[in-house]
């Protein structure tokens, strides 16, 4: 089998300015899939990666962890796709698959290897020895790690869940939310609009947490009981213990505690944005005087993901998106980093 030729959209050096890029991906192995990318996603990771926010990287990279398209052409050992079908990949595209938490369904949690990363992981079989994201034509992947997108869930919709979709769901789902919960979500992006349509839809009342104004009736229409426009922790004193459970998807430190003081005693705080460098702020006199227990998440496995792509296609739960073209996309990442996406940016992949 051949390498397989691919265009895409890749960063050159942590300036993070991203041009058009010719390169080959792996040849389609027998437990493969090759897909003909349609929409690809624009996530504040792929941002903070070319950056080298979390860590030094390899370029050229192409970024992109929000993918979907169809199949066009399959391994012979591959039998859950057929040429046709609609696909997609998330943030994840390997991993030892024997470890207790591989064999559980929890790849992202993989215990000897690690998850290799859509892109930027170093990879033997890569012709440019790591993984090649999304912001491409194409892309080829072990047939475990895609997901099947029903035939009734357009593509365009279908690409923000593998990331956004997952990472907010996972964290919802392990709290057992249930109907009339009171869930707070901070930072109402591209994450925290899916963390607010995904709540509302299992029934609880979601609290949205925004420091954008011009964001509050969108918000309302997501379906959130109340919007709190935060100016200072000031404002979020009325609502101290009130929560059940909070989600924050700010990709950027801040002092949390006056956050995480929101939710009653003994609640849970999940963390699923990912700082510079990893870092947090978290004042601790808050937080001996609740017992909130705070947790960090990164998206959530296969089953689980293919779970709630199977959730919104039956309950018709749709990002908000707009639809940029290839040329767009360093615009596109400038109004992600100054808040202005509304609320998920989605490249068309014919453009590239
Ligand atoms: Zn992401
Ligand atoms: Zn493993």
């Amino acid at each position: 089998m051949k390498n397989i030729v691919s265009k895409g959209y890749a960063g050159k050096d942590e300036e993070g300015k991203l041009a058009l890029w010719n390169f080959e991906r792996r040849a389609v192995g027998d437990n493969d899939i090759l897909i003909e990318i349609k929409f690809s996603g624009i996530c504040h990771s792929d941002i903070h990666t070319i950056k080298g926010h979390w860590g030094k990287q390899q370029y050229p990279q192409v970024p992109g962890h929000e993918i979907a398209g169809i199949v066009t052409a399959i391994g012979k050992n591959v039998t859950q796709f057929k040429i046709g079908d609609k696909a997609g990949v998330g943030c994840m595209v390997n991993s030892c698959m024997q470890c207790e938490s591989c064999k559980n369904g929890e790849e992202h949690h993989c215990e000897t290897t690690g998850m290799t990363g859509t892109y930027g992981s170093p990879e033997k079989l890569s012709p440019t020895g790591i993984t090649q994201g999304g912001y491409s034509n194409n892309i080829v992947v072990t047939e475990h790690f895609a997901i099947k997108i029903p035939k009734n869930m357009d593509l365009e919709f279908a690409a923000p869940l593998l990331c956004a979709g997952i990472t907010t769901y996972s964290p919802l789902m392990k709290v057992k939310m249930k109907k009339g919960d009171k869930i707070g979500v901070v930072g109402i992006g591209g994450l925290g609009h899916m963390a607010v349509k995904l709540a509302v839809s299992k029934g609880a009342e979601v609290y949205a947490f925004t420091t954008s104004p011009s964001k509050v009736n969108d918000i309302k229409g997501f379906g959130a009981k109340e919007v709190i426009v935060v100016n200072s922790a000031e404002d979020l004193k009325p609502w101290k213990g009130k929560l059940d459970f909070m989600i924050s998807t700010v990709p950027y430190a801040y002092e949390m505690s006056s956050y995480i003081d929101c939710v009653k005693p003994y609640g849970f705080f999940t963390q699923v944005g990912q700082p510079i460098n990893g870092e947090l702020m978290i004042n601790n006199f808050n937080m001996i005087f609740n017992r909130v227990n705070f947790n960090a998440s990164l998206i959530g496995g296969i089953p689980e993901t293919q779970e709630v792509m199977d959730y919104c296609a039956e309950h018709k739960i749709y990002p908000q998106i707009e639809i940029i073209k290839a040329e767009e996309i360093n615009d596109a990442w400038k109004k992600v980093v100054n808040k202005e996406a509304r609320y998920r940016y989605v490249i068309d992949a014919a453009t590239f």
